[in-house]
């Protein structure tokens, strides 16, 4: 691993430290330069960490969300009704978001009669009716 002095310059922000004071010696100067380097490195970990802060929020807010649908998956099961009228209701709709969803017969296939797409969802079902 190259130390920051390895790859740029530190000076432009030990400088105006080092101007501070007129009782600087060289301990302390070293002293400064690690705390420099120390900074410069944690400064540079920001955009990482805050991309990997974003990434776990939205993995945190994407479990969450199962954990609601894991949650009420046998309630709405037990609710679930799979004919309203003539049509033919989506239990992924049902059982994910509590939606009520109509099925339609899919035209891309040969076996068409049995294939059925959600409206609001587009998942594919073969059915045997
Ligand atoms: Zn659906």
């Amino acid at each position: 691993m190259k130390r920051r002095s390895q790859l740029q310059r530190p000076d432009q922000y030990l400088a105006p430290l080092l101007l501070r004071s007129v009782y600087w010696n060289s301990a302390d100067v070293t002293r400064l330069e690690i705390a420099t380097e120390l900074a410069m490195d944690a400064k540079d970990d920001l955009a990482d960490l805050q991309r990997k802060l974003s990434a776990i929020e939205i993995a945190k807010v994407e479990i969450e969300a199962r954990l609601h649908i894991a949650n009420h998956a046998l309630k709405r099961l037990g609710c679930f009704v799979s004919i309203r009228g003539n049509d033919l209701q989506c239990p992924r709709c049902w059982i994910t978001n509590e939606v009520i969803a109509n099925l339609r017969p899919a035209n891309d296939s040969d076996s068409a009669q049995h294939n059925f797409r959600c409206e609001i969802c587009k998942s594919d079902f073969n059915l045997q009716i």
